[in-house]
């Protein structure tokens, strides 16, 4: 599943082919994804210019602009969507579901789960994240924002584990499950540990880990996405070097122990019990 690091390496892919681009048709083969495609994109974004492509948690925000049209798309790869450019004329295959008609090419968003969006939120890109689905989002973790001082203050008062409330969207975006196993591992803290038992001290460094894992696996697929993007080849998503993740009964490479997996909310967790506490 596209995590925050695949979905920023998709918009750094996206942006020099779209920035500046004219949309000359909208193609809209089978409008039902999480939610209905709006069959009026097909009238509103013949014309438009795209003047930015942004992104916003998982969201991708592509910024559309004519003399009398003005906002939005919002588009979310769900669980297994995929954009791609495609030469004019290419055969569609199942599962190409919407397609923006550039001069050069084409952008093609396919997606076999459905779990994907294509939206419209009308307005200068300033106010696209009022849109609802954008408005409840956390945090940016790359951002200024996302501080040692603010995790440890929005933990003090929360008892649970501390690795399902890394996850949880609506505090701090994009923590995906891979993310915040390989996080912990990095700071030494253990994905079990009530989240009001960590020190400030340990968020200093869980902060950083946070950051720095999310920066090495945009830098792992920034390498390889115009490929990608360019291919088509399907899946394509790439990994960071991991500790923990998916490693249950290995020996840990950091103390030699034997990695375990546990269950916390519904997903899966990965940790060395001996270096981390
Ligand atoms: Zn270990």
């Amino acid at each position: 599943m596209p995590e925050l690091p695949e979905v920023e390496v998709c918009r750094r892919g996206l942006e020099p082919e779209l920035l500046g681009a004219q949309i000359e048709q909208v193609i809209i083969r089978s409008p039902k994804l999480r939610h209905v495609i709006p069959v009026e994109l097909r009238d509103l974004l013949p014309g438009c210019r795209i003047v930015g492509i942004r992104r916003r948690g998982k969201y991708l925000l592509i910024d559309c602009r004519s003399d009398s049209v003005q906002g939005s798309l919002l588009v979310h790869l769900g669980m297994s969507g995929s954009l791609r450019f495609v030469a004019h004329g290419q055969p569609v295959v199942k599962h190409d579901h919407f397609e923006l008609v550039l001069a050069r090419h084409v952008l093609r968003f396919a997606d076999p789960r459905r779990f994907g969006l294509i939206l419209w939120q009308s307005g200068p890109p300033e106010e696209s994240e009022q849109h609802p689905l954008l408005a409840i989002q956390g945090i940016e973790p790359l951002s200024d924002d996302f501080t040692v001082n603010w995790l440890y203050q929005a933990n003090l008062k929360r008892s649970g584990p501390i690795k399902p409330l890394l996850m949880d969207s609506h505090r701090v975006v994009g923590i995906g499950n891979i993310y915040a196993s390989e996080s912990l591992f990095r700071a030494g803290i253990s994905p079990l540990r009530a989240a009001n038992k960590i020190s400030k001290a340990r968020y200093g460094l869980l902060v950083p880990a946070i950051r720095q894992t999310l920066s090495d696996a945009i830098a792992a697929g920034g390498s390889t996405i115009r490929n990608y993007m360019h291919s088509d080849g399907s899946s394509g998503w790439f990994q960071i070097q991991v500790g923990v993740y998916d490693r249950a009964g290995e020996p840990c490479l950091r103390c030699g122990g034997v990695v375990k997996q546990v269950r916390q909310a519904g997903r899966s967790t990965f940790y060395c019990p001996g270096c981390q506490h």
